[in-house]
């Protein structure tokens, strides 16, 4: 059996910090954070078993001055941080820097004149805090259906930008479509690097894979991405959290078999699956 494992498979760069900016934090007392730091029930359980705990509401009674609150790299949206400053807590701030880049973009370009379109899922974390730095009219498109629908009838000027981990070729389309309307648009990629990367590792392995493993949290919206090019790609490919999700004797009946993993999968897990499979 052949086993190709993705060289960009597990934490990208913004997680890593995020994970290691609360471990840095565990020293200083008490260590909130606000949500869980990463779609990975593995590494939250490691961390609550240090003493750090997951917050969901802003107003608990716990969060009392001086203790630290980590925002996750999701970022959050400005009322909640301005929530957190008046709450006399120590931030520590582990939003992704190329999502706080988007937060920045969003505001400057509402000031500049421009409606913001977020090409994304509107309930994800990352896209509600980017909502939250908007300071003129912002609209969220994730399917061809809505782009179609799209019209800002209230402004001629368009910022459109991306959600980190949404799927490259999934956002060319739609802009296509919206370009098409007439309105003077800015079109900013703000899909990550990392996250492209592992999409195009993903499928070229994928492409050429009997069975295709994808390692991640069940809510993690970028290894949902990943298993749905892989899938496409590949009729075998498995979703699963960690090693015992896996029906190994149905992989090992495979010749080549490919492993990638999301941007929150701890690197132990990855190697545990890897080893498994040249077993
Ligand atoms: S995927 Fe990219 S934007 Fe998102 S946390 Fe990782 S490095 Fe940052």
């Amino acid at each position: 059996m052949n086993v190709t494992l993705a060289k960009t498979a597990g934490f990208c760069f913004g997680v890593k910090r995020a994970v290691q900016m609360v471990y840095d934090e565990i020293e200083h007392g008490t260590v909130y954070t606000y949500g869980p730091i990463i779609h990975n029930e593995e590494v939250v359980r490691d961390l609550e078993e240090r003493g750090v705990l997951v917050i969901d509401d802003l107003d608990d009674a716990r969060l009392k001055p001086g203790v630290s609150v980590i925002v996750r790299s999701h970022g959050i949206s400005r009322a909640e941080y301005e929530k957190l400053e008046r709450r006399g807590v120590r931030i520590v701030d582990a939003t992704c820097p190329f999502v706080k880049k988007i937060h920045r973009i969003v505001e400057e370009q509402g000031r500049d004149g421009r409606s913001i379109v977020i090409i994304g899922n509107d309930h994800h974390p990352e896209v509600e805090a980017i909502k939250g730095w908007c300071v003129s009219p912002v609209t969220v498109i994730e399917s061809i259906d809505e782009a179609d629908k799209f019209c800002d009838s209230t402004c001629e000027n368009l910022c459109i930008v991306s959600q980190t981990t949404f799927n490259y070729n999934k956002f060319k389309d739609l802009v296509e479509i919206i370009s098409k309307k007439g309105y003077d648009i800015r079109c900013l990629n703000t899909i990550c690097n990392a996250t492209e990367e592992r999409q195009t590792e993903a499928k070229r392995i994928a492409a050429e894979a009997d069975a295709m493993i994808v390692i991640g949290g069940r809510h993690s919206s970028n290894t949902q991405k990943l298993f749905e090019i892989c899938k496409n790609e590949c009729e075998n490919t498995y979703y699963i959290q960690t090693l015992d999700d896996l029906d190994l004797a149905q992989v090992k009946s495979m010749g080549n078999v490919g492993i990638t993993a999301g941007a929150s999968t701890p690197n132990n897990i990855i190697e545990e699956v890897h080893k498994a499979c040249l077993k």
